[in-house]
């Protein structure tokens, strides 16, 4: 006869056997653009840190801090499909033998939030998930944020996440737009929101009725910085400190949240595994993307469509065409860190091929269509978003976003070509994180496709 301890154990040890071979193709949709199955198996294969009583097991996280500008699908998913994503995310737990999960949630996704608790309950109720899931707490998060908003040293800082939903046609799809554009606080959860932070838990989850599988989902509200959505950042902050990126290896499948194997895979992604392991989607993983089309055209929204598609193709067929039927004189392919391409390149194929053949990547496939904005201006206000967002730990990284914003708007001049590629080539190599070492690209994009008068292709 197991003793107590010894089935509780079990609970958290327990791996199901599942065919994976549904997820091949499938790459993580946050915008790193990481195998999927390969994250999945990394964590099952890891060995459990220590027992449940002392708060050991293995976690999964969805990482619900969307703030790429132009990006709202995350959003969309949980207010629409809530429930999807959170069997994608007890798929993974029992694939990996994970007793906890958690839902980092970005802070202006308060509908989002009342959703995703109904779901929870709901899920609890029908016996997929454990009896006590729920839970909320705040993470720490303002790292990238100065004191006041203009502290930067820049021009006033025209763009943050939210003012870019607002601005470029998605309204309707994003909760309220606060003071500074886009930081909420957490106020606006109001009762149930556990200050200070929640420390790691090692109190037993149960089984769940139906399932006979202990998972436990709770959710961290996330601080309100755009570098959350950097896994390791995300890390920092749920465990309370300030979210600056950390050093990799180890990866959180190996060290993650309180030291524990974690499993992190964007909202979208959890929601395509669950698809296409319960086999409501019959087409291949990765053959489809959800994409986030704002901007200037009739209808802006989140729409499914194959990964093949062009850009003219996604503004004609789903996204009614561009207002008033004008030319468009630039677009993003895949949010702000993809940088700007000019409108002659429309005719793109959006997939990962067809990106790099004109030198960027599909990110999180979120489309902005501008018919009227100069380039220069949207690389230079991206630009600023990420000087003012950079967690300033790397001085590459800290230093060279502003320098960038500050030639491409024209607050000083551009170095000679030398010093400008240096500039870059020490953003590449010397930063810690995908902000800094993408954030180059914006120039060097715009340097390929435009010349200072207009475009050049
Ligand atoms: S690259 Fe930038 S955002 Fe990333 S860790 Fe370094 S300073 Fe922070």
């Amino acid at each position: 006869m197991p003793t107590h301890k010894e089935v509780k154990l079990a609970h958290y040890v327990r791996i199901v056997v599942m065919d994976l071979s549904r997820l091949d193709g499938l790459r993580g949709c946050g915008g790193a653009g990481f195998p999927a199955a390969f994250k999945w198996n990394a964590v099952r294969d890891e060995p459990l840190v220590g027992t449940p009583e002392m708060g050991g097991g293995k976690v999964i996280v969805c990482n619900a801090d969307e703030g790429e500008p132009g990006t709202f699908k995350d959003g969309w998913l949980f207010r629409e499909q809530p429930e999807v994503v959170l069997r994608g995310m007890q798929r993974a737990a029992e694939f990996a033998g994970a007793a906890r999960g958690y839902v980092y949630l970005r802070p202006e996704y308060v509908d989002q939030l009342e959703s995703l608790k109904t779901a929870i309950a709901s899920l609890v109720a029908s016996g997929i998930l454990s009896e006590g899931s729920g839970a909320l707490w705040a993470g720490a998060g303002f790292a990238g944020r100065p004191a006041k908003p203009h502290d930067t040293g820049l021009d006033d800082v025209a763009l943050s996440a939210l003012d870019w939903f607002v601005e470029h046609g998605a309204k309707g799809l994003q909760g309220s737009k606060t003071e500074h554009g886009g930081l909420a606080t957490g106020h606006a959860f109001g009762e149930g929101l556990a200050f200070p932070l929640t420390p790691r838990r090692s109190d037993p989850v149960e089984p769940a009725s139906e399932t006979g599988f202990a998972f436990r989902v709770d959710i961290c509200i996330g601080g309100g910085a755009y570098i959350c959505g950097e896994e390791t950042a995300l890390l920092e902050s749920m465990e309370g400190r300030r979210p600056q990126p950390r050093h990799k290896p180890p990866y959180p499948t190996q060290a993650g949240l309180w030291g524990l194997p974690t499993l992190m895979n964007n909202v979208e992604t959890f929601w395509w595994a669950e698809r296409l392991l319960s086999g409501e989607f019959e087409g291949e993983g990765g053959t489809h993307r959800l994409y986030s089309l704002s901007g200037d055209v009739n209808q802006p929204g989140v729409y499914e469509a194959p990964v093949g598609i062009t850009a003219q193709e996604l503004v004609d067929q789903f996204g009614g065409g561009v207002k008033d039927g004008a030319e468009v004189s630039c677009w993003i392919p895949g949010g702000a860190a993809t940088g700007v391409l000019p409108g002659s390149l429309l005719s793109t194929s959006l997939s990962s091929k067809g990106l790099k053949e004109v030198g960027t990547a599909p990110g999180t496939a979120a489309v902005v269509i501008f018919a009227k904005r100069d380039p220069r201006d949207v690389a230079a206000n991206i630009m600023q978003f990420f000087a003012q967002e950079s967690c300033s730990q790397c001085t590459p990284c800290r230093l060279g976003c502003r320098a960038v914003a500050s030639w491409l708007s024209g607050s000083t001049a551009f170095p000679d070509a030398d010093t400008e590629e240096r500039w870059l080539e020490s953003m590449e190599l010397g930063s810690i994180c995908g902000l800094g070492f993408t954030a180059p690209l914006v120039l060097r994009l715009w340097r390929r496709w435009f010349s200072e008068s207009g475009v050049v292709v």
